[in-house]
């Protein structure tokens, strides 16, 4: 296991769409360490997801975890999992508006709208089946994450720049008033 370097914004690897495996290549030596690292880059860097083409690895794979996450104090726990290959299908057209940052967008955080409810296919590190619903707060950390598998960054999708601010900032103005709002999309969608 080792930590790999995080790519940052102007990088090429993070504009480009990443390809997806086949199970022999998933359980092939070299991308089981790629997964393990993946895993352990995100723990270090207090992430609570990370996707491959982040540690310039241009596969389908993405990590996501949140404990008690330094970064995002106030989001409702994920455990670890692991996805390759995943398939989002939102179950709504309903969207909330999401807070978020990026480990590859350096002191940057801005309001984007996600879907709800959405179902999650993709395959596990061992290439075994999954198939479950995510929502609320949780499934806008599974589309920021697959949204780097498609060469997107979170900045792409904020609606209004005006809502973009450093994370001191968002500590200082509006910490506050979306803990509120996340309270509220935690109540009705459990997560
Ligand atoms: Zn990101």
């Amino acid at each position: 296991m080792a930590l790999r370097k995080i790519a940052q914004i102007g990088h090429p690897v993070l504009r480009q769409v990443a390809r997806p495996l086949t199970r022999e290549e998933l359980l092939s030596p070299y991308v089981q360490q790629l997964i393990d690292d993946l895993i352990a880059t995100m723990h270090d860097a207090d992430g609570a997801g990370l996707a491959a083409p982040q540690i310039y690895e241009g596969v389908r794979v993405c990590a996501i975890e949140v404990g008690q996450n330094p970064r995002y104090p106030y989001k409702p726990k994920i455990p670890l999992t692991v996805l390759v290959n995943p398939v989002l299908t939102p179950l709504t057209t309903r969207t909330f508006s999401n807070f978020e940052g990026c480990l590859s967008v350096p002191n940057l955080r801005g309001r984007v709208d996600r879907f709800c409810e959405l179902r999650v296919q993709a395959w596990d590190q061992k290439g075994n089946d999954l198939d479950f619903v995510t929502r609320g707060i949780s499934a806008g950390t599974f589309q920021h994450e697959v949204d780097h598998l498609d060469a997107t960054l979170f900045i792409d999708r904020v609606s209004d720049t005006r809502s973009l601010c450093t994370w001191q900032e968002f500590e200082r103005q509006h910490r506050e008033g979306f803990i509120q709002e996340v309270r509220s999309i935690v109540a009705e969608f459990g997560s």
